[in-house]
């Protein structure tokens, strides 16, 4: 019982501390899990607008990039032809040399070398000039004479509007030398380098710079020619039109032109195939207009090498969010197990204070029972002494009035039928004169003893008075008491008391009553002792009740 009140308590104790721990880590993770969610959902949505505009601005930067290189190689180009030009001029003056000397020297005609001057090339070149004259006495540049004689007149000493490279000096016999070049000579020089340059550009993601020239900025056919192209190096120079459309119906071309016109710079989409490949996909690209060479310098990314990036972001933060769940779930994982260990331990500590708490009521428990009977006994013992006769041991006169009443309501209510015998010792008060009062008690103990033998264990016997006892007989007829009384008093008879060497027989006479309805308990009593002094009357050692001859039965 004990065993299975604590096995109940245990299973509770266990079911609601685990239900807690589902409810705890419940309440802790969800919420947890679902704002790490949005955040990364967020985060993810961020990182593809993000990859985008970075994307976006990287086109434009790349390409400013480009235009600030190819600016810095004009004006280095410029810079150099100008700084050779003057240090060859100042050589020529220096040396003096005649017109002869320097058509020997330089005319290509003459010299039939193609490298005779560092500078030669076609729009780049030297002439002599005879100041009195006014005349150019001898130039490699026939078509600019013209132009080189305002010069000269201008006594120009270094770079003009029409000659960006300018170096003269004094030969002597009022001549000049002049070394110089013409803007288109210098630029193509610098566009060489500049396209030998973008052409080797590579970046991630097979992006690219591609340079168009523009020719006719109103479009239409022949408007630019390809100058480079990575993707498509055997189509460079070819020429291009505005007109021309995409597999999708763009014409990116148009829209290319329109936008730097428009803006200086522009973003536009179309499709275009992928370099080294034949795949067809949507690419976005940024071109600016250079002004200087007349170019339009673009760069431009494939719309699906976005959307990997983006993919491959993703996955970084599914990652990162799987990694965060699980540690989160690791730690809850190691709490509860903590928690877990905790509830064990607490249980056994709790049971075993329990344990102990039980052993104490326990051992309360059973000294209290003792006590308690101890004072059952003492109780007992109390109501023994109050209802039993100190030296009988029978029943009392007090006690044996009680089991009366009792009786007598019992049998008024149930109509049941009892006897009561009165009897009383013969000569008594000589046993006592003889013998002495002890061997007196001797005898109304042993007689006693005789009683107690010979009634029913339903049956109560009574010391009454002195040498009187009272007895009860239940469920008997008259003439069963008649019997019992009967028995009594040969018992009595036959039996010799011993008190040491004392030897003692006596007799009794007894009156017999049978209760009748109606009859009170006094009146009872009454008539018993009525038959009881009969029988003294008559000779005692007898027995009489209303069947005795020659007794009228009492009148009551
Ligand atoms: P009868 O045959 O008429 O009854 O004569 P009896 O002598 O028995 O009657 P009586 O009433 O004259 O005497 C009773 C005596 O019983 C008197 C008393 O001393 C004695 N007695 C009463 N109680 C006790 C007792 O507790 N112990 C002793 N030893 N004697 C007692
Ligand atoms: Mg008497
Ligand atoms: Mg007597």
């Amino acid at each position: 019982m004990e065993k299975l009140a604590k096995r109940k308590i245990r299973v509770f104790y266990y079911v609601t501390g685990f239900l807690a721990l589902l409810a705890l880590s419940v309440a802790l993770s969800v919420p947890y899990f679902i704002s790490v969610r949005k955040q990364f959902d967020m985060m993810v949505g961020e990182s593809r607008t993000r990859i985008f505009k970075e994307k976006k601005d990287t086109l434009a930067e790349r390409v400013e990039r480009v235009v600030a290189e190819i600016e810095a190689i004009r004006l280095t180009v410029y810079k150099e032809y100008q700084t050779l030009a003057e240090a060859q001029c100042a050589m020529l003056s220096a040396l003096k040399m005649s017109t002869q000397d320097i058509i020997n020297g330089f005319d290509p005609k003459v010299t039939k070398r193609t490298t005779r001057f560092v500078l030669h090339n076609t729009g780049i070149g030297l002439a002599v000039y005879d100041r009195e004259s006014q005349k150019i006495l001898w130039t490699d540049e026939d078509a600019l004479v013209p132009k080189l004689l305002v010069e000269f007149k201008r006594s120009q000493q270094g770079p003009s509007e029409e000659f960006p490279v300018w170096a003269a000096s004094n030969l002597g016999d009022n001549r000049m030398v002049a070394i110089f070049a013409v803007r288109e000579a210098i630029d193509n020089i610098a566009k060489s380098r500049s396209i030998a340059i973008v052409r080797s550009l590579r970046f991630s993601l097979n992006q690219y710079i591609w340079i168009n020239g523009v020719r006719n900025y109103n479009g239409g056919a022949d408007y630019a020619v390809r100058v480079v192209h990575p993707s498509l190096v055997g189509d460079e120079e070819v020429l291009l039109s505005t007109e021309t459309a995409d597999p999708a119906g763009n014409l990116p071309y148009k829209e290319e032109l329109e936008g730097v016109l428009k803006h200086g710079s522009v973003y536009f989409t179309y499709q275009f195939n992928k370099i080294h490949s034949d795949e067809v996909t949507e690419k976005l690209a940024y071109a600016q207009l250079y002004k200087p060479f007349d170019w339009i310098i673009c760069t431009g990314i494939h719309t699906d090498d976005m959307v990997s990036l983006v993919a491959k972001r993703e996955a970084d933060f599914d990652r990162a969010f799987k990694n965060q769940i699980s540690s989160y779930a690791k730690i809850i994982s190691i709490i509860s197990l903590l928690y877990i260990g905790m509830m064990v331990l607490f249980e056994r500590r709790l049971t075993s204070m329990v344990n102990i708490f039980i052993g104490k009521l326990k051992e309360d428990e059973a000294e209290l029972r003792k006590e308690k009977n101890k004072l059952d006994d003492a109780y007992r013992e109390l109501q023994r002494v109050a209802y039993s006769d100190f030296l009988t041991g029978l029943l009392n006169r007090r006690a044996m009035y009680e089991r009366l009443e009792e009786e007598f309501s019992r049998a008024q209510r149930d109509g049941l039928q009892f006897c009561l015998v009165l009897a009383d010792i013969d000569h008594f008060k000589s046993v006592n004169d003889t013998y002495g009062h002890n061997t007196g008690d001797v005898v109304l103990k042993a007689i006693a003893e005789i009683f107690r033998q010979n009634i029913h264990p339903e049956d109560s016997a009574s010391r009454w008075g002195g040498e009187e006892f009272l007895i009860l007989a239940l469920s008997s007829s008259l003439k069963e008491g008649l019997v019992l009384a009967e028995t009594l008093r040969q018992t009595v008879e036959s039996t010799t008391i011993h008190d040491g060497d004392i030897a003692i027989n006596t007799t009794i006479t007894l009156g017999v009553v049978e209760y009748a309805p109606g009859k009170s308990f006094d009146a009872l009593i009454k008539e018993a002792d009525f038959y009881l002094y009969a029988g003294k009357k008559r000779q005692r050692n007898c027995v009489m009740s209303s069947e005795s001859s020659g007794e009228a039965p009492l009148k009551i």
